[in-house]
């Protein structure tokens, strides 16, 4: 019997990240199923996290399956809350998205206690929700079809964003629909590269450099030249880092430095507990490293421990840092020093004009790091004044995003099909310029969806 017309419908709604970078979340209502593609928090200012206490949009008992993109918290945040909320349906991603993602919401939940008393409300998830959505959750290999009726299907591709980060595929009656979940800044020390694959007729993509590219550099020279200049005045090299992937690579190129001589043997201090934990996930999984990185691996590098690495566990261990001698370099959190045990560093060593404050990531507006990026002299930590008399450096290459250029050629490679393209997780202008880009240079129609909005897709 032929299908009804009806039957050929999907409908696509944002709860999240459209207009913004953060809070992915988004619903798939397709051959009677409910289907959501993340489910991350919102980040940023104050009021942009009070959102993550706002009741879901739909009524999370009517979800059926839960595919997760990446294990950055603003794609996988709110999952222990969706289970609270009553999700008892299935959740599927790579192997090691899961296993990042169950550090990723211990760590959150030890923060979370606080953000809630700020805001005289409870926490959005307790250590039993956590345990419960770990219980709904498969893992799946890249490529490997998961049957969801007899005309829908979804398969995962490498998007080479952090290790097991994916771009989930659906194809419904022979007609394909792709989320891009982030993509990597390919290529990368460590990661394979953004996979390319047949042509999707509607695609939802990433756009958070949307309006604009990344300056050409080697990274893992700019990085040893900022070490040898700090190791010979013998100052202390401090490097606020996210633990997720940025500090991977940045141990990665430290350890292949120190195997070519290229830099001195120096103590180096990684001074992150969440960090430590998600290397040890790497060194798990080198399967989804690169041919490099798995070649390193096979051959017996451990990739990420060189003579000098030290690992600080506890508050003593990190204390302690203080007395050894320098030239030595610190790797800690958070990314943009707006917390974590960066911040105690900071106050020893920013007045020191042998140091260097080395910025590796994006700093986002109010944050220690940007203020001290724009080239404040004197800057506030814990209501004391300190001076900033360190050199401060800033490697843009190991942005974790595809530049615009990229974006646009990602598109170009599959457009054969396309039929619309949804610019989400970007700025609005980011968003916006990208869009304008893909209409103009590609010619597909691509447009920017407000949140809460619901779109017919016919397949
Ligand atoms: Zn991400």
């Amino acid at each position: 019997m032929a299908d009804s017309p009806k039957e050929h419908y999907a409908y696509l709604t944002f709860h999240g990240a459209a207009g913004e970078v953060t809070g992915a979340n988004f619903l798939l209502e397709i051959a009677g199923k409910k289907i959501l593609v993340d489910c991350g928090m919102h980040q940023g200012t104050a009021s942009e996290e009070d959102k993550n206490w706002v009741p879901f949009n739909y009524d999370p008992k009517e979800i059926d399956i839960l595919f997760v993109t990446h294990s950055h918290q603003d794609h996988i945040g709110k999952i222990p809350k969706l289970v609270r909320d009553g999700f008892k349906g299935v959740i599927y991603s790579t192997a090691p998205t899961k296993d990042i993602s169950a550090l990723m919401f211990e760590d959150a939940l030890g923060l979370m206690d606080d953000a809630a008393q700020d805001r005289n409300v409870k926490p959005l998830y307790e250590e039993s929700d956590i345990a419960h959505a770990l219980s709904l959750w498969k893992v799946i290999p890249y490529h490997d079809k998961i049957v969801i009726t007899d005309d829908l299907s979804a398969l995962c591709y490498d998007a080479g964003h952090v290790l097991g980060s994916s771009m989930w595929e659906f194809n419904f009656k022979g007609k394909k629909m792709l989320f891009t979940g982030d993509l990597g800044n390919t290529p990368t020390t460590l990661l394979r590269n953004t996979e390319v694959f047949e042509e999707p007729s509607f695609l939802l993509m990433e756009s958070v450099y949307g309006d604009r590219n990344h300056p050409e550099e080697d990274r893992r020279d700019h990085l040893m030249r900022v070490i040898q200049d700090t190791a010979k005045e013998h100052g202390t090299i401090m490097i606020p880092s996210f633990s997720l992937e940025r500090t991977q690579e940045i141990l990665f190129d430290i350890d292949q430095l120190v195997r070519a001589n290229r830099i001195q043997r120096m103590p180096c201090f990684l001074d992150s507990p969440l960090a430590s934990k998600i290397t040890e996930i790497y060194k798990k999984y080198p399967d989804y490293l690169n041919d490099e990185a798995r070649k390193l691996s096979r051959a017996g590098d451990p990739l990420f421990s060189f003579e000098g690495l030290k690992i600080a566990d506890t508050r003593d261990d990190s204390k302690a840092i203080n007395h050894a001698p320098d030239p030595k370099i610190i790797i800690a959190g958070s990314g943009m020093m707006n917390g974590g045990r960066i911040v105690h560093h900071a106050e020893q060593h920013l007045g020191d004009p042998h140091a260097t404050l080395l910025l590796v990531g994006y700093q986002a507006a109010g944050t220690l790091g940007r203020v001290i990026q724009s080239g404040e002299k004197r800057v506030n930590i814990h209501d004391q004044q300190y001076d900033v008399r360190c050199r401060v450096e800033t490697i843009s290459g190991y942005s974790g995003h595809k530049g615009s250029d990229q974006l646009v050629a990602f598109v170009d490679d599959i457009k054969r099909n396309i039929e619309r393209v949804f610019c989400v997780m970007g700025e609005q202008q980011s968003e916006t310029f990208l869009a304008q880009r893909l209409r103009d240079q590609v010619g597909v129609h691509a447009e920017v969806p407000n949140e809460g909005d619901r779109i017919e897709l016919f397949f």
